[in-house]
């Protein structure tokens, strides 16, 4: 298991439950689509340098806010997790930009759906998940972005058809 991976256990997330959302989106459109092909393609996203840079920014703030380590008003944002604070969900599209459009729209549904992994880093506990889970959601959208680019019957699914 490379280091990324081990980071994103320690927070409580699988590649595994990263996968499933990342089949549950591309399925659709793709019947022959495995989920051993959805956990290479999640691998393939953490292994890029600027995902992986955006992941330890995000997780590092998310761990010092549950140390009580951030100064006011940023600590009292992350325990509350403020709906207008939005730099979790900006920070998050450094990882779908790498895969482009298809990465952003995905995105979008997935911060509004939250499936899976998703909602159960929504729910209030003793962690803080503030950047977590739109790292996942960020993570769910690139790697099945990164699918639909690479199968030519998705890519004339998601582009209108020429006349
Ligand atoms: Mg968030």
């Amino acid at each position: 298991m490379t280091g990324i991976e081990s980071m994103l256990l320690r927070r409580g997330v699988s590649v595994d439950q990263v996968s499933e959302i990342v089949f549950s989106l591309q399925r659709p459109y793709n019947a022959d689509l495995t989920m051993k092909e959805c956990e290479e393609s999640v691998r393939a996203v953490l292994a890029k340098r600027e995902v992986q840079y955006v992941m330890y920014t995000g997780i590092a703030l998310d761990e010092l806010a549950e140390k009580r380590l951030l100064p006011e008003p940023l600590q009292s944002i992350m325990e509350t997790d403020e709906s207008l604070y939005g730099v979790d969900e900006t920070l998050a599209l450094g990882i779908t930009n790498v895969y482009g459009m298809i990465g952003l729209t995905s995105f979008g549904y997935l911060d509004k759906v939250k499936p899976g992994i998703i909602r159960q880093l929504n729910v209030k506990g003793e962690h803080i998940h503030v950047f977590l889970d739109d790292i996942v959601a960020g993570l769910a959208a690139a790697a099945s972005a990164r699918i639909a680019h690479q199968d030519p019957k998705a890519i004339r699914y998601h582009l209108p058809d020429s006349p």
